[in-house]
């Protein structure tokens, strides 16, 4: 079984205290996160309604584990038949995969601002969406929004907060990087939900 898998069932045991529970659902989230760790949580805590006191509805934790292993599904039987294809390419010689691997994983560096809508259905859409330019969940239509992490200044979707690029910040703000940090400690807790 997977650790993805092992630690859905932890997150699902009702014999277990809520926090060892969360703390799976953690490590769910290290194998699969199709907005990266901190923007996935902020999106799972928000549409499962996981309460800052886990004691008063620690089943929200099977909803948000739940919404991730739904995406986690399409994600794997759209890899299962690439690997098929990509075999019968390596065996006819093809060195370079075509199509390439399906995408697994977006970037949301900011972390309240992510696709809104459930994760399977935005994973469905990534994997149609191919590698043109623009959001690979909205398309080229909604323009771009830039977003400062005190390091790195990204260029989002505007819509959805999908990063498109990033580039060196001149000058860095390290106090800005920190006032992030604090954010999401704030989400960890999840004491902030907004933007
Ligand atoms: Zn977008």
């Amino acid at each position: 079984m997977t650790s993805f898998a092992t630690h859905r069932l932890r997150v699902h045991d009702r014999a277990r205290p809520p926090h060892r529970r969360l703390s799976a659902l953690r490590t769910c989230l290290t194998q699969f996160a199709p907005y990266g760790l901190r923007a996935t949580y902020h999106h799972l805590c928000a549409s499962a309604r996981v309460p800052a006191d886990l004691g008063q509805d620690p089943e929200a934790l099977v909803r948000a584990v739940e919404e991730l292993h739904a995406a986690r599904e399409v994600w794997t039987a759209e890899f299962a038949r690439w690997r098929e294809r990509r075999t019968a390419q390596k065996h006819a010689g093809v060195r370079v995969p075509d199509p390439a691997e399906p995408p697994r994983r977006l970037w949301c560096p900011d972390i309240g601002f992510h696709p809104t809508r459930p994760l399977p259905e935005v994973m469905e859409r990534v994997l149609r969406a191919g590698r043109g330019p623009g959001c690979p969940v909205c398309g080229e239509g909604p323009g771009t929004t830039e977003w400062h992490d005190g390091w790195s200044v990204h260029r989002l979707c505007a819509r959805c907060g999908v990063s498109l690029g990033a580039r060196d910040a001149e000058p860095p703000d390290p106090g800005l990087s920190g006032t992030h940090e604090e954010r999401w400690k704030a989400v960890w807790r999840r004491e902030a939900r907004g933007a």
